[in-house]
């Protein structure tokens, strides 16, 4: 058993971050990661990071407080006002900090860091290093936290979060190299697991962001928030759903249909190609179902008006991924685009400060809902967010702790056993399912059924479909027993959490009966800020989730007409 006095699970930005905050506040803080923190997600983060630092020759009069305007803007007015602008006036500090740090952004001839255009925001915003932003600033964080000494037990993937009384006591994780499961014990646990894309069959995000650490507080007790926002990236190559960046937008790149028309003149007249994510996925998924796509299939974005030098130096990760993955040199020739799934605006619900309703339980970066993304997130938001959200965890936790007693290791102790018990259970299987096929069939239906746009009865088969996967997972066949590295038992071990957390998004998006932001329903076509202009919790039951609502928060701006 090991014990500390607060436990990160997850070695993203979100993680790193909060581990360094409550580490340098005097606390004993260990990060736990299913990879090495290196291969977090947060790594392939490509475009930017928003920041009103107005270092851009057409930037000069942004502020927090227009960010802030944009962000809510972006979220389709769901986003807490109160919560962004808290995000926003942090934003300079957090980025001066990694600037400070180290982290190796790209730079105007003055020497201030350089800020691109970006999809909703008024000004150019987003800082970058490159088209790698997230891996210099994954590394910065990564020195960081080596350089403190932070205890990080990389390969142990979580297995569940040991609560009692609403209290926590801590964790069970099983060490990949080894096969140990092991008990953690801690007063507190930050949960910074990042998305749950993996639920969807077509994803840009990494094959580990599969949404357990948000099954895992879910099933604990967390109420998980807006589940049914899910971003689809408008610009995913074709046919492998890898990322191309924003940024390519950002820097001139044009979406062309095969008539050879710049078809979001007929979307977005004003932002053009640098609509919110929401709005351009729409405008392409329209533009394929209406006969205007290549091979029926894909729309181009068009960078090479660009010229080589541009392309050369600010977006040369987007060649070398189209060149290798799809044989097209952007240089001189379009790049295949079509939307996938890309974020995940639900999670688990915080406050501002990353604290849940349950006692010693906080959430920070993709998983968490505070919420500051609403309805639909702005590209460069999210790494923001990390930080920002992070730093907050960590500050909140460190307080929590000096004012929380030990947790109790008996408690530990026995969801150690439960865990292994139902590794041995799985081993054993008692019937014929794949569990491989149901994983696969989940994320189909979720594609086909909950994606981008939606209709009940389309929803309610999808939910019908999850009910049918949970039952065929009681029924699996026997697994290779071993337990290092054995990634057949971890992913069915998870699949159950994965059901669920899909079930969630599938019943949040069916319960909603509007169309905002990400959430389009061709039953109830428009926005209703009568009756929806709330936020929507899912509580865990042992059947469906039952669902509670809790009220946006509006400071500033009353909801508008969302134009671009
Ligand atoms: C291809 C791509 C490009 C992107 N580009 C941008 C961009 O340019 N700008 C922007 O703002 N946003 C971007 N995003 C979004 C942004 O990168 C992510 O939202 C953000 O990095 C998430 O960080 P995180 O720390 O919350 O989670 P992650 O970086 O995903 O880290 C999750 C961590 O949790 C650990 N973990 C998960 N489950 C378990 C478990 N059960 N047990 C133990 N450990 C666990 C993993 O090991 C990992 O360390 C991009 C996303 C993708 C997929």
């Amino acid at each position: 058993m090991f014990s500390h006095q607060v436990l990160v699970v997850g070695g993203g930005l979100a993680g790193l971050r909060a581990a360094i905050e409550a580490h340098d506040r005097g606390v004993d803080v260990a990060i736990l990661s299913l990879v090495h923190p290196l291969r977090s997600h947060s790594g392939a983060a490509q475009g930017g990071v928003n920041a009103a630092l107005g270092n851009a020759e057409e930037g000069k009069d942004d502020s927090p407080e227009r960010h802030a305007y944009d962000t809510v803007k972006g979220s389709d007015f769901l986003a807490d006002q109160d919560a962004v602008e808290e995000m926003t006036n942090d934003t300079p500090e957090r980025i001066y900090e990694m600037e400070h740090w180290g982290c190796p952004f790209s730079r105007n001839p003055d020497g201030t860091i350089a800020q691109r255009p970006f999809g909703g925001g008024a000004f150019p915003r987003t800082c970058y290093g490159s088209d790698k932003t997230g891996h210099y600033m994954l590394h910065t964080l990564y020195e960081q936290t080596i350089k403190r000494g932070i205890r990080v037990y990389a390969e142990w993937t979580v297995l569940s979060i040991v609560v009692q009384d609403d209290l926590v006591n801590g964790l069970v994780a099983l060490h990949m190299p080894t096969g140990q499961v092991e008990g953690f014990t801690a007063p507190a646990v930050i949960m910074a697991t990042g998305g749950a894309g993996r639920i969807y069959s077509q994803s840009t995000n990494a094959i580990i962001n599969t949404g357990s650490g948000i099954a895992l507080a879910y099933m604990a007790g967390a109420l998980l928030k807006d589940m049914e926002f899910v971003q689809f990236h408008p610009t995913c190559l074709y046919p492998t759903n890898i990322l191309i960046t924003e940024g390519a937008r950002g820097e001139g790149g044009y979406l062309v249909n095969n008539r050879g028309e710049r078809f979001m003149k007929d979307y977005a007249p004003t932002a053009m190609e640098l609509a919110p994510r929401d709005i351009v996925s729409r405008s392409i998924r329209t533009e394929i179902a209406q006969g205007r796509a290549f091979e029926d299939v894909y729309v181009h974005l068009d960078l090479r008006h660009l010229g080589q030098e541009i392309i050369l130096e600010r977006l040369p990760g987007i060649r070398d991924i189209a060149m290798h993955f799809a044989g097209v040199d952007p240089v001189k020739q379009p790049i295949p685009v079509l939307p996938a799934q890309h974020y995940t605006m639900g999670g688990i619900g915080t406050d501002s400060w990353g604290q849940t309703p349950l006692n010693g339980l906080f959430a920070a970066g993709e998983c968490a809902c505070v919420s500051v993304h609403g309805a639909n997130r702005l590209g460069g938001n999210s790494l923001l967010e990390t930080v920002v959200f992070g730093q907050r965890a960590g500050v909140r936790v460190s307080e929590w702790v000096k004012g929380n007693g030990a947790a109790n290791p008996a408690r530990v102790e026995s969801a150690l056993g439960a865990s292994n018990q139902r590794l041995e259970e799985l081993i054993a299987g008692k019937g014929e399912e794949d569990p491989c096929l149901i994983r696969q069939e989940m994320g189909e239906v979720m594609m086909e059924k909950v994606g981008i746009f939606r209709h009940r009865d389309e929803m309610e088969e999808a939910i019908a479909k999850l009910r049918e996967l949970q039952q065929r997972l009681a029924h699996t066949r026997p697994l290779y027993g071993g337990k290092r590295f054995n990634l057949d038992l971890l992913r069915t071990y998870e699949l159950g959490g994965l059901l669920l957390v899909a079930e969630v998004i599938a019943h949040g998006a069916l319960v909603r009966e509007e169309s905002r932001g990400s959430h389009s329903r061709r039953d109830f076509e428009t926005r209703d800020d009568q009756d929806w202009m709330k936020h929507t919790l899912a509580h865990f039951t042992p059947e469906v989730p039952r669902f509670s609502f809790s009220p946006v928060s509006i400071t500033k701006w009353q909801p508008e007409a969302r134009k671009y």
